[in-house]
């Protein structure tokens, strides 16, 4: 078997025998990034800075030292502030910035063994769900390059699908580890809101935005879920003091009995009837493993459009003021006076997507519509969060469609940003309760694309969350599909 299709317990554990090294496992990596550099899935590669770390990892094996992760290659998406390598969340406006940090997620990471292969493509400052935003190029999706990966992890998904990495992080604020997870055919998971460090994560929406993984099996994203959570009291106030977990223990525990909700709001006439009939396929084998069904109600699913997208802008626009050509970023060349100097910058460093947010986000936060919209906006997402605590009354886990269809057409969705917005139906609830989600793989849908199964739990349920998806995946091949040409 190819290095590249090992997973990441397999090549850590031929890593630990010796059998390959850190180096040779970071070259051939590399060496697939560059063959296969017109997916647009990375940003940045340094084979120098690498090939370093991987030494340095082949000298910790050397040691005996017993790291999980010990010489594994991964790439972070580049939200991730990196000492290393250049951080521009996918914007111009930091472009060639450099970090004299790590963020908290890559230190773990990097702590646990891990060798960074490079930084990953994603939508401006993770503000969209195909990866057409980013300021660079867009990814394209593995399994049809005329398609979007998703986003707005889309380079995180595309370089897991065709294994340009065994395994990514990426961030979710409203479904960017999960949708582009569906629409590449692989495992992503977004911890409980709080567990995992926020830490050099370039800030989008403050109160949504978390870290999380993207593997090929549920196994793979345990083990780095497990090193990216745990509390980060001096650097992030609104993380949890609930200890680090090792969410692999859970791991092979039956299913038989597990409740397992199905909103019947997530079953609505916009849903897809290819992306239904996988996701009826996989319940279905879900009753198989043992688990039980029961029709669920998120009463106010529709409702989480409108309000993500009064609060994630609201939160937008004042994290976004920093980027002022003097504090960080993009200073225009020609300007006049110090205001025409803010005004350009942003206006240079800043595009559409992002400006639009920024302008939507001050205005409900202004005199006179603050009650109107950011207020109601935080009740009504206060009742969304006790919708799901209703519903855990009666459900173990819940799951559903990721999306409403599977990954469109590069181009298709246009200048049309509320036809993005809309697709993020299934995924916004999830994000504003601040629960753990996955995505994993389950078929396949319209042009032979991937369909995954959202799978959310109640909090802290990470661990029921990944064996759930393990024991589907000990059943079923579909995580193993790899797109042809890979
Ligand atoms: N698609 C959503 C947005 O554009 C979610 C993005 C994300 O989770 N970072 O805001």
């Amino acid at each position: 078997m190819s290095l590249h299709d090992l997973s990441v317990a397999a090549l850590a554990a031929k890593l630990k025998a010796r059998e390959v090294s850190a180096v040779e496992a970071a070259q051939h990596f590399l060496a697939r990034s560059q063959k296969y550099a017109d997916l647009g899935a990375y940003l940045a590669t340094d084979a120098e800075v690498t090939l370093a770390q991987a030494r340095a990892a082949d000298a910790r094996i050397a040691a005996g030292e017993a790291a999980p992760l010990l010489g594994v290659p991964i790439a972070h998406k580049d939200i991730f502030v990196t000492k290393d390598f250049a951080s521009t969340a996918g914007s111009k406006m930091l472009e060639d910035y450099r970090s004299p940090f790590d963020a908290t997620a890559v230190r773990k990471l990097a702590e646990a063994g891990a060798v960074t292969l490079g930084k990953l493509n994603c939508d401006e400052f993770a503000m969209g769900s195909a990866n057409e935003n980013s300021a660079y190029f867009p990814a394209k999706n593995p399994w049809d390059t005329s398609r979007i990966p998703g986003g707005s992890s889309g380079g995180s998904a595309a370089a897991v699908a065709a294994r340009l990495a065994p395994a990514a992080t990426a961030t979710d604020t409203g479904g960017s580890i999960r949708q582009p997870a569906a629409f590449c055919g692989i495992t992503g998971i977004k911890p409980t809101y709080g567990r995992a460090s926020r830490y050099g994560m370039i800030a989008f929406a403050s109160s949504l935005d978390q870290a999380g993984v993207m593997a090929h099996t549920a196994e793979d994203a345990a083990l780095l879920l497990s090193a990216i959570c745990g509390p980060d009291p001096d650097r992030d106030a609104t993380s949890l003091d609930t200890p680090a977990e090792d969410f692999t223990r859970e791991l092979g525990a039956s299913i038989a009995g597990l409740r397992i909700g199905v909103p019947k709001e997530f079953f609505g006439e916009g849903l897809a009837a290819d992306v239904r009939s996988a996701i009826d396929a996989a319940l279905k084998q879900y009753e198989k493993l043992g688990a039980k069904l029961v029709e669920i109600s998120l009463p106010r699913t529709e409702l989480s459009i409108p309000v993500y997208y009064i609060l994630a802008p609201a939160e937008a626009s004042s994290n976004l003021a920093r980027f002022d050509g003097v504090k960080f970023g993009h200073r225009a060349k020609q300007h006049g006076d110090l205001l025409d100097m803010y005004k350009k910058s942003r206006a240079e460093g800043f595009g559409d997507e992002v400006k639009r947010r920024i302008m939507i986000g001050t205005y409900v936060l202004s005199h006179g519509y603050y009650d109107a919209y950011y207020l109601q906006a935080q009740k009504i997402r206060r009742m969304i969060a006790d919708d799901f605590q209703d519903a855990f009354k009666q459900c173990d886990l819940i799951a559903g469609p990721v999306a409403p269809m599977v990954a469109w057409k590069l181009g298709e969705h246009g200048k049309d940003p509320l036809a993005d917005y809309l697709a993020d139906i299934f995924t916004l609830p999830g994000s504003l309760a601040g629960l753990p989600g996955m995505s994993i793989p389950v078929g396949f849908g319209a042009g032979n694309m991937p369909v995954g199964l959202q799978l959310l739990g109640n909090y802290f349920a990470e661990g029921r969350l990944l064996n759930a998806a393990h024991q589907f995946q000990q059943a079923t091949d579909f995580h193993l599909r790899k797109p042809e040409g890979f």
